[in-house]
């Protein structure tokens, strides 16, 4: 016993003298390599591992003050406590306990025996008998950013010496926390700013001066045709404008290199994906003026230029195609009121027109206002499905128009085991029927047309064929947009242009796609495939197995009728 003394006291006061062993230089080394490290994890963990072993104490924590709040992962980690104890211990330590006295005296100390010093408290649950124990604070700036203490299961145990030491070890290791906390919160500060960026909507490319790359949104890579940001970062730009003008007017900016200009805002189309965008450029500068380059977002305006050309369209059909019957009812009722002593077929006749001249304009005008409901309002009706049925009504419903232009009407329908699709039946029968009339219309007499449905594990597949006049391929690319109608087939027969937009309105809706596939004079194949499972499970379906008809359509467009 006398011995061990004697060695103790030989050794504070070899300590006391400050004459630090190589290990202590060692360590101190180490400590100092934590500089380097800038994460906050690792270098809580090193702290912890180099303090204890250190003073060689049996058990160690950290607690850390995170900026306004105490970081209770790490206590709760340190404690090896389940969380909800481990707040409740951290708790009472920090109001009454051992860290508490550190915390409010901004200075560390030793507990020579724990049973003789009342700021140690022991908790009953408490696995690990303490003896001594050692706090010493971590100071930044005057505040405290963390404490350690540091235990052993003997009395007498830490030294004025061992005191010294961690708070050598605390004042190394508080600037590397503080670094790691700072690279922390650059590094988190720069992943919200990613996320951010990634969430837009509107392509974000951001450029060097010479047009490569340095990033982009997750919005821009569909638009380069790029999977993955690896793909095109560090890529000129340039390099992704072929196949595709919509970038050219950007490479063509940075190619003439305006010096005097510094924004630039204009519209560009991508005809590969039809969209069309307004893109706003503008030149970005480092504080420093050594590094410039471009920042460009493209906001997609699509439906706003849908919109437009639709509003166009329909000015134009309220100027010409409603105006030109209107004058022709107003003379023909002229010339009914002037009682010219027809005689009374001749009125009849005059009536007759003016009878068939406003259905068409009624026609036209329940036309625009059904186009407008599709587009604007939400599907009314989803029900299970069945689509063998539903094929069979349309072919049925259509029977009698190949009679009337004695076209051959041929069916492929493979559909046994078919599953039922979450659908407004209504719309998709219409729609059906919208391209079986379209084929009878555009076909001479004696043509042939062939509807076909089949379906594989994930899509319905509906298509329509015939032998009619044809599209040509420069016309192929907008029949499905509202109003449009190719020159030669305007001139043979009447429509409005609408029913194939609205027919695609429908089948996009649907979460389906439509196609055309059209030679002019030899014919023309026109379909949609449907997603056999829908993509809106939360949708309320009604099990039905009633197939509109004639009379339960009220609620639904007739796309049939033009
Ligand atoms: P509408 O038939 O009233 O003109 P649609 O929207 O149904 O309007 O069709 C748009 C245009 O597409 C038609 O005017 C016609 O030029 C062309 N078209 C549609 N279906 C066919 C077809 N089966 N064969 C040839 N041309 C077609």
């Amino acid at each position: 016993m006398i011995k061990t003394a004697f060695e103790d006291m030989c050794v504070i006061m070899q300590r006391d003298i400050n004459q630090p062993t190589f290990e202590d230089l060692e360590l101190l080394a180490e400590v100092s390599q934590l500089l380097t490290v800038v994460d906050l994890d690792s270098v809580l963990q090193k702290v912890v591992q180099l303090a204890g072993q250190a003073v060689g104490a049996s058990k160690t924590s950290l607690f850390l003050h995170n900026d306004e709040h105490i970081d209770w992962k790490h206590i709760i980690t340190m404690r090896d406590l389940p969380p909800d104890k481990s707040v409740k211990v951290v708790n009472q330590v920090m109001g009454d306990g051992f860290a508490g006295w550190v915390y409010r005296n901004k200075r560390g100390d030793i507990i020579s025996d724990t049973e003789a010093d009342d700021r140690w408290i022991v908790f009953p649950d408490d696995l690990l008998v303490t003896r001594s124990a050692m706090c010493v604070p971590f100071m930044y700036e005057g505040t405290i950013i963390a404490m350690i203490t540091l235990v052993h299961e003997k009395p007498n145990q830490f030294r004025p010496y061992h005191l010294r030491l961690m708070e050598i070890i605390a004042n190394q290791a508080t600037i590397a926390i503080r670094n790691a906390q700072l690279f922390n919160r650059v590094n988190v500060q720069r992943q919200q700013l990613e996320v951010v960026l990634q969430a837009i909507t509107d392509v974000l490319l951001v450029l060097d001066e010479h047009g490569k790359i340095r990033m982009v949104n997750n919005a821009a890579l569909p638009l380069l045709g790029a999977t993955s940001h690896d793909a095109v970062i560090g890529q000129a730009l340039a390099s992704f404008a072929i196949g595709d003008d919509v970038i050219a007017p950007i490479v063509e900016i940075i190619k003439a290199a305006l010096v005097e200009q510094n924004r630039w805002a204009f519209e560009t189309r991508s005809d590969h994906h039809q969209t069309d965008y307004q893109v706003t450029m503008a030149v970005w500068e480092d504080p420093q003026h050594e590094q410039r380059g471009y920042v460009v977002v493209m906001h997609n305006v699509t439906t706003l230029h849908d919109l437009s050309r639709f509003k166009d369209e329909m000015l134009r059909v309220a100027t010409h195609d409603l105006r030109s019957p209107l004058a022709l009812i107003s003379g023909y009722a002229d010339m009914v009121r002037l009682d010219i002593g027809d005689p009374e077929h001749i009125v009849n006749e005059y009536v007759n027109i003016i009878k068939t001249t406003t259905e068409t304009m009624s026609s036209l005008v329940d036309d625009l206002l059904r186009v407008e409901r599709v587009r604007a309002s939400p599907l009314e009706l989803r029900e299970q499905t069945d689509m063998t049925s539903l094929v069979k009504v349309v072919i049925v419903n259509s029977r009698p128009f190949a009679k009337v232009k004695n076209i051959t009407f041929e069916t492929d329908i493979q559909l046994d085991g078919v599953p039922r699709i979450v659908a407004d039946p209504v719309l998709i029968r219409q729609s059906m029927e919208n391209l079986v009339s379209n084929a009878f219309k555009y076909t001479p007499e004696n043509g042939l047309v062939t509807v076909r449905a089949h379906f594989d594990a994930k899509k319905f597949y509906f298509a329509v064929e015939d032998n009619g006049i044809g599209i040509p391929k420069e016309h192929q690319a907008y029949v499905f947009e509202s109003f449009y109608r190719v020159e030669q087939a305007r001139y043979k027969e009447k429509g409005s242009g609408l029913g194939l937009s609205l027919v695609k309105n429908v089948i996009v809706r649907h979460d389906g796609e439509v196609w055309v596939k059209s030679e002019e004079g030899k014919g023309s194949r026109f379909g949609f495939w449907l997603p056999l499972k829908a993509k809106t499970d939360d949708v309320e379906t009604i099990e039905t197995d009633a197939i509109p008809t004639e009379s339960n359509q009220q609620n639904g467009i007739n796309l049939a009728a033009k």
